[in-house]
């Protein structure tokens, strides 16, 4: 009873979220089953965490005011070629499931979520999280672009299919950039240094224009979407 109890919820949040479906169809593009976005002319960018949510805190580092530097950063380099829309520009907490929300307003748009990562001591380098086929391009032209400032990585994942709430259930294209590790302390000190954070939001910001500029073009064979719930609180790490 409970078994078919929860096969009956999960049925039912799938109806849910196709009816929601902006495309009106099918609507299985809400689940991102479709070409990665060329031309679009808005990026909403989510500076992770905030007020009493600091994520990583590191050695006097705060991954909560890292990233919304980083955020302010990237909105610069940004403008005034996108329309920028940032989802806290101060010390806010804003609920995942909000930020969902607030980043669904918008269409044409893409949606980048800046975070910085930790882990192992000896663990350095990016990674950019993707889970549906419409955000492939963007999330492989963002490590690139990381990769290519980064000065060493060691022992990180890189590019990541991985299904979150940031990265399933927005309306729009939709990663989430860790963009380094602050518990290793030579990237540490690097990512501390406010020019070496202005180059990680303009390799962010190179990849968006690309992105824009070109769509899936020379990113190769797109991943097969795969067709699985809503990410809620509890399914992974987000
Ligand atoms: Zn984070």
């Amino acid at each position: 009873m409970n078994a078919f109890r929860a096969i009956a919820g999960v049925l039912l949040a799938f109806g849910m979220v196709s009816c929601q479906s902006p495309s009106g169809g099918a609507g299985r593009s809400a689940y991102g089953d479709r070409p990665g976005p060329k031309g679009f002319n808005a990026v909403v960018i989510d500076a992770g965490h905030g007020g009493k949510d600091s994520g990583a805190h590191v050695r006097g580092l705060m991954e909560k005011h890292l990233a919304l530097d980083i955020s302010k950063r990237l909105r610069a380099a940004l403008t005034p070629g996108f329309k920028v829309v940032q989802l806290r520009s101060d010390d806010r907490f804003i609920e995942l499931d909000e930020r969902v929300r607030l980043a669904s307003r918008y269409g044409d748009a893409v949606l980048v979520s800046i975070h910085l990562n930790y882990g192992n001591r000896s663990t350095s380098g990016p990674e950019t999280f993707y889970w549906r086929t419409d955000s492939y391009s963007l999330a492989r032209r963002v490590q690139l672009q990381l990769s290519a400032v980064i000065p060493n990585e060691s022992g990180n994942a890189g590019l990541v299919r991985r299904r979150l709430r940031l990265t399933r259930n927005p309306t729009i294209p939709c990663i989430l950039v860790e963009c380094g590790y602050l518990t290793n302390a030579r990237e540490a000190s690097l990512i501390a240094s406010a020019g070496y954070r202005e180059r990680l939001a303009e390799a962010i910001a190179r990849a968006i224009r690309d992105q824009a500029a070109h769509g899936d073009s020379g990113m190769g064979v797109l991943p097969r979407p795969i067709y699985a719930p809503p990410s809620r609180a509890g399914d992974a790490r987000d």
